[in-house]
């Protein structure tokens, strides 16, 4: 064995995982694909560009009228999803909040950069914004994976990143088992803006992990607008789907990832 191959053996000891696509588990043999192998790009960018999703909220419809933003309103909001929040797709987002891989942030950013453009809106966006955590979540888990994402996010598209122009305010416990209209309602007025950055007059893309019913966007945007922004879009990586377009994934190998 050569110099360089017991070199490569060392790294691939100490950093299996950056040599191996987190979504096929395919050894990236050329290391230079974005993070994922060049298979799976190619496969969640045609999922992007190709499936139905609600104009407003980003949710796959399939087709069908969307459930998820009628209880929207007035807001200035849309937003947008790189895939259906299940199968292997829901496993990245869960590795990369909970299980410290935070290398994700780059697959994970860079698709939902590729999103933004696909929208049409990157040349509209003037800052990007990740939706805070609240503070003592933050610390319990060490890091807030909406900044790590808008990180990415901002070098892609070129744009100012404002990291910490809202706050969060305080934590819902109850959030989580409320429906969709209560949820919205228990989250207004959640987050404050830091003035610290001039919103006025521009329009602003929010960065979060994913979007269920769109309460914390929603909010967030609320107060944007009160803040003066003109225009608020959203990116997350993964939303909610229809059960027809479900059944039409399930034949897609991205919703059975077999065991490493
Ligand atoms: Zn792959
Ligand atoms: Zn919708």
């Amino acid at each position: 064995m050569n110099c360089f191959k017991w070199r490569d053996s060392l790294l691939e000891l100490f950093f299996p995982s950056k040599s191996i696509c987190p979504i096929c588990w395919q050894k990236d043999l050329e290391g230079k694909y974005q993070g994922v192998c060049p298979s799976c790009l190619k496969k969640i960018m045609e999922i992007t560009r190709e499936v139905e999703t609600c104009p407003r909220c980003g949710y796959f419809t399939a087709g069908e009228a969307c459930p998820n933003c009628r209880y929207w309103a007035e807001s200035v909001l849309t937003v947008g999803s790189v895939v259906p929040y299940d199968g292997v797709f829901k496993e990245l987002i869960h590795d990369f909040k909970y299980n410290e891989k935070k290398e994700f942030a780059f697959p994970l950013g860079y698709l939902m950069a590729y999103r933004v453009k696909e929208m049409g809106i990157a040349e509209k966006i003037h800052a990007i914004m990740p939706v805070p955590l609240y503070i003592g979540r933050e610390i319990e888990r060490g890091y807030n994976q909406s900044l790590l994402l808008a990180k990415v996010i901002a070098k892609e598209l070129q744009k100012p990143l404002w990291r910490d122009a809202l706050e969060r305010k305080h934590f819902h416990h109850t959030q989580t088992i409320l429906g969709r209209k209560e949820r919205v309602e228990n989250l207004a007025g959640a987050f404050e803006y830091a003035r610290n950055e001039d919103v006025n007059g521009n329009s602003i893309l929010l960065v979060d992990d994913i979007i269920t019913t769109g309460a914390t966007l929603l909010s967030c945007t609320n107060t944007l607008q009160k803040a003066g922004a003109q225009q608020v879009y959203g990116i997350t990586w993964a939303a909610g789907y229809s059960l027809k377009l479900l059944k039409e994934m399930q034949e897609n190998n991205f919703f059975h990832r077999e065991g490493r």
